[in-house]
C-alpha cells in the first residue's frame, strides 16, 4: 500500500516536471531563456555546483530583472560560439550573452543591442615563450572556435598561419598546454580569464597584441526590435546606476584585465 502510494506519487512528480520541461524552452511566462558561455572564466562559467558566474551572467541578469524576471526565473543555456545565430532563429533562447561581437554577416541572420562592452582580440601562448609580433603570427599554428570572429580574422589577415578549428575555447587551452598548437587566439577578455585561473598560475601569457576591435552584443531574433530596445534601455541603466562598473571590477579585477569604458549604444535600427 505505502509503495504504491509511493509510486503514484512519482508519477505525479515526473507528469510535473515533464510538462515543465515541455514549455521550458525559449522561455514562457514564468521563466526567460538566456544564451551564455559555460566555459569562460570571468564572462561566463558554470561552477561545479552548477551556478553561474561571470561579467556576461550580471549583465544577462540585470537584463533579465528590467525584463520583469527574477534570478531564479532565468534559464541559462550554453550557448558555444557555432551555434548562437542557429539558437536565436530557433527560438532555443530568447537572447544571449555571450562575448558575442557585433558584425554585419550576424545582423543578416539575428539583431543585436548594446555594445555593452569592448574587447580587442589577441593571443595566448605559454609563458616564458617568445611573444610574437605580428608578422610572426604567420608561422605559427594557432588554435580557435569555428564561427568566432576571432577564426575569420586570422584566416582573413594570415591566410598563411596554421588554424585549428574546434568547439570551445577550453578545448584550445588543452591544445597549448600539451603542445599541440603554438597559440590560442580570440579576445583577450577571454584569454585574459584562462590566465588568470588558479590552475593556470605560471601557465600562460598573452602576447600583447591588439589585432582587432569586438563590440560584444546582446543577441535577440531577427526583427524582435522591441525586446532590443527594452535590452538597450537596461543596459543603459546599468552603466548608469553603476551595476556595469561593479560587475567590471568584480570579475575583470582579479585577471587584472583593463577594461574600457561602457560604449555607446549604436544598435537603435
Ligand atoms: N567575440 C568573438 C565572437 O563573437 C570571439 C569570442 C566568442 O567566440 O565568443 O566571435
Amino acid at each position: 500500500m505505502r509503495l504504491r502510494k509511493a509510486s503514484a506519487l512519482a508519477a505525479g512528480v515526473l507528469a510535473l516536471s515533464l510538462a515543465a520541461t515541455a514549455c521550458g524552452g525559449g522561455g514562457d511566462d514564468d521563466t526567460i531563456s538566456v544564451g551564455i558561455k559555460y566555459d569562460q572564466p570571468g564572462l561566463g562559467l558554470k561552477t561545479p555546483d552548477g551556478d553561474f558566474v561571470g561579467f556576461d551572467v550580471d549583465v544577462a541578469t540585470y537584463i533579465a530583472g528590467e525584463l520583469g524576471y527574477e534570478p531564479d526565473q532565468i534559464d541559462f543555456v550554453e550557448s558555444p560560439s557555432g551555434d548562437r545565430e542557429t539558437m536565436l532563429d530557433r527560438g532555443d533562447v530568447d537572447f544571449i550573452v555571450a562575448s558575442y561581437s557585433i558584425t554585419d554577416e550576424r545582423k543578416e541572420q539575428v539583431d543585436f543591442a548594446g555594445p555593452y562592452f569592448v574587447a580587442h582580440q589577441d593571443l595566448l601562448i605559454r609563458d616564458g615563450e617568445t611573444v610574437p609580433n605580428e608578422e610572426g603570427i604567420a608561422d605559427l599554428t594557432l588554435c580557435s572556435v569555428g564561427g568566432s570572429t576571432s577564426a575569420a580574422n586570422l584566416a582573413e589577415q594570415y591566410p598563411g598561419a596554421g588554424l585549428e578549428e574546434l568547439g570551445t575555447y577550453s578545448e584550445c587551452l588543452t591544445g597549448l598546454e600539451n603542445g599541440t598548437v603554438d597559440a590560442l587566439t580570440t579576445d583577450d577578455s577571454i584569454l585574459a580569464g584562462y590566465a588568470a585561473q588558479e590552475q593556470n598560475q605560471g601557465k600562460f601569457a598573452l602576447a600583447g597584441l591588439s589585432l582587432s576591435d569586438e563590440y560584444y552584443g546582446v543577441g535577440v531574433p531577427k526583427g524582435e526590435t522591441e525586446r532590443r530596445d527594452d535590452i538597450n534601455a537596461a543596459i543603459t541603466k546599468m552603466v548608469e546606476d553603476g551595476d556595469w562598473q561593479a560587475a567590471v571590477d568584480e570579475h575583470f579585477g582579479p585577471a587584472n584585465y583593463e577594461v574600457e569604458p561602457a560604449p555607446e549604444i549604436t544598435e537603435t535600427s
